[in-house]
């Protein structure tokens, strides 16, 4: 890439060279300058065009999920879109191993709580029956079943 650069430099350099009577030390400013101008130039064409897109979601900062989303949560497990694991209750792990409150997880990703929640439906069907049970325990008592 710096080849190019240094090609079209000279090449620049000897044309205008050639047109005007150049001492050697305005010469090697003449180079310097014009490949200072078009290192530049080379830089700005490249970086901008390549960063772009990665700019635009940065700025979103929500991150898009490399797994479909109607597979994240099923009967039997959940999965982590941030490293892709499946297990049953996603609450302890992002807290744990990504540091992500499950609000800050429903966020990053842009999800909806209540269409993919943290907890595969088993273990949410589970908790809900033992939440019954416990109802059913406390039958006759005024407490409110709390959990
Ligand atoms: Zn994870």
């Amino acid at each position: 890439m710096a080849s190019d650069v240094l090609k079209l430099t000279a090449q620049i350099v000897i044309s205008h060279a050639s047109m005007s009577e150049l001492t050697s030390p305005e010469l090697v400013e003449e180079i310097k300058e014009v490949y200072n101008v078009l290192a530049s130039l080379e830089g700005e064409g490249v970086v901008p065009e390549t960063m772009a897109p990665q700019q635009g979601e940065e700025a979103g900062v929500v991150k898009k999920p490399s797994i479909p989303l109607k597979d994240i949560v099923t009967y039997k497990h959940v999965v982590c879109l941030e490293c892709g694991k499946k297990m049953r209750t996603l609450k302890a792990h992002i807290r744990k191993a990504h540091h992500l409150m499950p609000k800050e997880y429903f966020k990053r990703f842009d999800l909806d709580p209540k269409k993919y929640p943290l907890v595969c439906r088993e273990y949410s069907e589970q908790r809900s029956a033992m939440a019954k049970n416990r109802r059913f325990g406390e039958r006759g008592t005024h407490h409110k079943a709390t959990s």
